[in-house]
């Protein structure tokens, strides 16, 4: 394969503390060169790809999102999940457990492996289940699956609300030393919820989920978290007192990690009104108070991450009564469009919010896989090109996900995913994007 130079973008790499204008030469799959103003490669002969104006960081890494294959490939497959991944930017995603049948045995993580090397676009790395067939009871064999490959656990979409389970669960991520991830939801208080509790449920006719369904799970694990010294990661947090119950563990040492989503960080419950089915969403969009606690958050590193929590599914599953419709956003053609915003409103550095979707990420899942959310010499070729000032529509009809659901169709975004590459190779390009021979 002959080499990529990147040629006089911004690079913006968190990992290194690099930020200026300059090249970036991309040999056999990996990062050979970096160059920081005028200079050139070491070698003469290179495809060029101009990137002025443009931001190049390494490629994001998503630790939350549905693949739904096996089982649910009408929503979508890792083929086409992993093409909306490229659209969006992200190079390394996680993908939870939640399929048919569930990731709770080896072949089930074997499958998907396969699956993503003989069709994949970016990399996929399976969360495997706490508890078999996520019903929450027994313990999967979590052995067998660390040796499959997981990089995480979690019964995502279910939470384990015996505790006792959990507090097993912590206990096995202690030895493997992977991460719990914990959808926090208490199902006796959320049974029939259908969008947050408020007036505007209340206006809407709509079965409300409190604030408390959320924090009393975010409170109950990180008591066992601090009980057992298991590594425990808050998945999709959206409350002001969940952000105030992560911090305060995280000063007492608890092993904690959280993230927040892109819609979660931008969205908020108002968009339900009017019934929008692709509003709905668990956990649910919540308050402007609750958006500025979880942007304090991630400003004082409360919350560790972002990640898309992409929640594909099908036009017609979406197409019914409100309290009928499925949870879910389908996210990752959007989500750094949408977390522009918060940039060009002054509430998250630059810098920070690629830290947040590349290196902190990288970090939870440990440097296993040759250097992932780094553009480090030596390190995989995966990059991420953007336009953080380009405006555009998003139109879900030129989505490559068969997920559609976004209550964004429509809307104009401030920041466009110009190119992705993937362990060296160009997997996703804007049509103004041209590459030539030097
Ligand atoms: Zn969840």
């Amino acid at each position: 394969m002959k080499s990529l130079l990147i040629q006089g973008g911004r690079i913006i790499d968190p990992s290194q503390g690099l930020d200026g204008t300059g090249s970036l030469l991309i040999t056999e799959g990996k990062i050979s060169w970096l160059g920081i103003g005028e200079s050139t490669p070491p070698q003469p002969d290179y495809d060029v790809l101009h990137a002025q104006g443009l931001i190049v960081c390494p490629g994001f890494v998503d630790l939350h999102c549905h693949l739904r294959q096996p089982g649910f490939e009408e929503k979508e497959t890792i083929a086409t999940g992993t093409r909306a991944a490229a659209r969006g930017g992200f190079t390394t995603i996680c993908c939870m457990p939640n399929t048919n049948p569930p990731l709770d045995n080896q072949t089930a993580v074997e499958y998907v492996k396969l699956k993503a090397a003989s069709e994949g676009v970016a990399r996929v790395l399976p969360i495997g289940c706490i508890s078999r067939g996520r019903k929450g009871e027994e313990l999967a064999e979590m052995g067998a699956l660390v040796s499959a490959g997981v990089i995480a656990f979690s019964d995502d979409g279910e939470p384990a609300s015996n505790p006792h389970l959990m507090r097993q669960a912590l206990d096995y991520s202690h030895s493997f030393d992977l991460p719990i991830i914990d959808h926090c939801e208490d199902r006796v208080l959320t049974e029939g919820g259908q969008m947050n509790e408020g007036i505007i449920s209340t206006k809407l006719g709509l079965h409300g989920i409190p604030n408390a369904a959320e924090e009393i799970m975010v409170a109950r694990d990180l008591a066992l978290a601090q009980l057992t010294g298991g590594r425990l990661h808050i998945a999709h947090t959206t409350t002001e007192g969940s952000v105030d119950l992560i911090r305060r563990a995280k000063e007492k040492g608890v092993k904690v990690t959280a993230e927040a989503t892109p819609h979660h960080l931008t969205l908020t419950e108002e968009r339900v009104m009017g019934y929008d089915t692709n509003a709905k969403v668990n956990p649910p969009l919540r308050t402007k108070r609750d958006i500025q606690a979880l942007i304090g958050g991630l400003n004082d590193n409360t919350i560790d991450i972002i990640a898309t929590d992409h929640a594909p599914h099908t036009e017609t599953d979406k197409l019914c009564q409100f309290d009928l419709a499925p949870f879910g956003i389908s996210g990752f053609e959007t989500a750094l469009g949408s977390l522009m915003c918060l940039v060009h409103q002054g509430e998250l550095s630059l810098i920070t919010l690629i830290a947040k979707l590349t290196y902190e990420p990288a970090r939870i899942i440990g440097n296993k896989y040759g250097g992932l959310g780094t553009l480090a010499i030596g390190s995989l070729a995966d990059v991420a090109i953007f336009d953080p000032a380009l405006e555009w529509v998003v139109d879900t009809k030129v989505f490559a996900s068969k997920g559609k659901n976004t209550p964004l169709a429509g809307e104009r975004l401030k920041g466009k995913v110009m190119a992705t590459i993937y362990q060296g190779k160009l997997v996703y390009k804007d049509d103004s994007i041209t590459v030539k021979e030097s």
